[in-house]
């Protein structure tokens, strides 16, 4: 297990606070915070899905979905247990929402893969990408952040690109120190209201416009993805919001507007296509570059 980044432990008690996200979890000894991937062990914080993916394939770079970095690469893609947010609709609600607080015996069962052995297989199979996705790279940020440094690591030339795909949900010094060793983004945007965050995800709009903001600063590679989702963030007004808050950085940015199909605990149709094409014609008012996904 690896100690945690990124937390302090509270006075005389033997609790944590976890820094790393925006939730800052108060975590008592046994338990895990809300990602249930982040564990209080005597007083200190660890990460319970370091070395441990749940997920590994090679997948098209589009898929991420990354449209302007690379196109028609393959990405070595990685990801573990856990997720910071809870959204009603998620569309990998089986590794995302398993709590490794009640299961933590099923890690047993998981073999440990070492960054070292993650740059590895890539190479293997003759790539020079990886993208930390699946559930929430936030997370699983020692593992993430340790491999992605070794990516980089000028004394052995490995060459190879780093990519998160990520809810955003990250705050700004942990979101600093990784930036360095990763190099292209893409971000999901749920909606463009508090309301939807706190009520559908249990999340924090402006820390992902925050995150948002400090990608396109610090001049990484960014796409950002749209789930739209018929009658609960279909507001034209608050999407064209949207799309003139991402323009005001960048009109060149990369959005995704992706069809949704019904998931874990919402349940709505499919979002139509006629829905989608009236999103696609709003958003290229303002920005040149839009595609539509999962159609
Ligand atoms: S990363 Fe997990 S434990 Fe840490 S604050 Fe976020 S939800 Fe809580």
């Amino acid at each position: 297990m690896q100690e945690a980044s990124y937390y302090i432990r509270l006075s005389n008690e033997n609790k944590t606070k976890c820094l790393l996200c925006p939730k800052e979890c108060v975590i008592v000894d046994g338990k895990t915070g809300t990602c249930g991937v982040r564990k209080n062990i005597g007083g200190k914080l660890y990460s319970l899905v370091y070395g441990k993916p749940v997920a590994i394939h090679i997948d098209p770079i589009e898929k991420k979905p990354l449209y302007h970095f690379y196109p028609g690469s393959k990405i070595f893609s990685i990801g573990t247990f856990g997720c910071n947010l809870s959204c009603r609709f998620c569309q990998n609600y089986d590794i995302s929402q398993f709590h490794l607080d009640e299961n933590s015996e099923i890690l047993e069962e998981i073999k440990f893969v070492s960054p070292e052995e993650v740059v590895g297989l890539c190479l293997h199979y003759g790539l020079k990408f990886i993208a930390f996705t699946y559930n929430e790279p936030t997370v699983y940020y020692e593992y993430m952040y340790n491999t992605a440094k070794l990516c980089k690591d000028p004394m052995r030339n490995y060459e190879i690109k780093t990519v998160v795909v990520s809810n955003g949900q990250i705050n700004e010094k942990p979101l600093r120190d990784l930036l360095p060793y990763i190099d292209a983004f893409n971000i999901d945007l749920k909606a463009f209201n508090q309301n939807f965050y706190k009520r559908l995800c249990n999340g924090d709009i402006e820390t992902t416009k925050n995150t948002i903001r400090i990608i396109i600063e610090e001049k990484k590679h960014l796409e950002v993805t749209f789930l739209l989702i018929e009658h609960y963030n279909d507001d034209k007004n608050e999407f064209l919001e949207m799309c003139k808050f991402l323009k005001e950085y960048n009109e060149d940015l990369v959005l995704h507007i992706s069809r949704a199909f019904p998931h874990y605990k919402l349940n709505f149709n499919p979002t139509p296509i006629k829905l989608l094409r009236e999103f696609y014609d709003i958003a290229k008012t303002q920005l040149k570059n839009v595609y539509l996904g999962n159609v």
